[in-house]
């Protein structure tokens, strides 16, 4: 399984690959897990977790509430009984069980978004829930023991947030995309310019890898090349 260690000795476990990435933050004693994937991925996520004996999730951190990040959210809560953290400018859609599909950025993406937006919530619904812990523009979890900033990273949707471990790795979710090699923009946005503006937000942090919701990490250079 593919993983990566801070320098104070903190394990990020990639946990989901694949259609949508979900991370486990091994710190100390507390384990937190960042976003859960989609409903049929969920046996898939609980077998990564047990081969790392992980038998205790205290938090579930939701980049964003798109279903393919957070379709597992509700049963995780209820095995688990970890809090959920998730941004106040999505509360109403978690409520809901359902976050509108974004807006296209390219071509093909933009008849994708256009069909998910009428079928709604027969493939982008979840079981609603509540987060437990609200982000608002930023949210730091010193007080748990924990060297984890959370970042408002706003564009993709309207709620993203971004994890930044140790000031090292962020866990970004859809803020960058990782599948093509060529680019690190999504292929799905709802606001392109404030996306742009959260980038540098990014870049502002002393982080040196990112982790999106999709494919593969990025590294600073590559990031700070696609922003000029
Ligand atoms: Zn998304």
């Amino acid at each position: 399984m593919k993983n990566w260690t801070t320098k104070n000795g903190c394990k990020i476990y990639q946990v989901l690959s694949l259609r949508s990435n979900a991370f486990l933050i091994k710190a100390g004693k507390l384990n937190i897990l960042v976003d859960t994937g989609r409903k049929s991925t969920y046996n898939k996520l609980l077998k990564k977790l047990s081969i790392l004996d992980c038998t205790s999730i205290d938090y579930l951190i939701l980049t964003h509430t798109h279903y393919d990040h957070c379709q597992n959210a509700f049963a995780l809560k209820e095995l688990y009984k970890c809090k959920i953290v998730a941004s106040m400018f999505e509360s109403d859609f978690t409520m809901a069980g359902l976050t509108p599909v974004p807006k296209g950025t390219v071509a093909p993406a933009r008849m994708i978004s256009a069909l998910g937006r009428m079928l709604g919530d027969k493939i982008a619904g979840y079981k609603p829930f509540n987060a437990d812990m609200i982000v608002g523009e930023h949210l730091d979890l010193k007080d748990k023991g924990l060297d984890i900033d959370i970042i408002h990273t706003p564009g993709h949707s309207p709620g993203s947030i971004s994890v930044i471990i140790e000031n090292e790795i962020a866990i970004v979710g859809d803020t960058l995309f990782g599948v093509l090699p060529c680019s690190v923009f999504p292929p799905f946005a709802d606001d392109i310019t404030q996306m742009k503006e959260s980038w540098k937000k990014l870049q502002d942090t002393g982080c040196s890898l990112f982790l999106p919701g999709h494919g593969r990490e990025i590294k600073k250079e590559r990031l700070a090349e696609k922003e000029n």
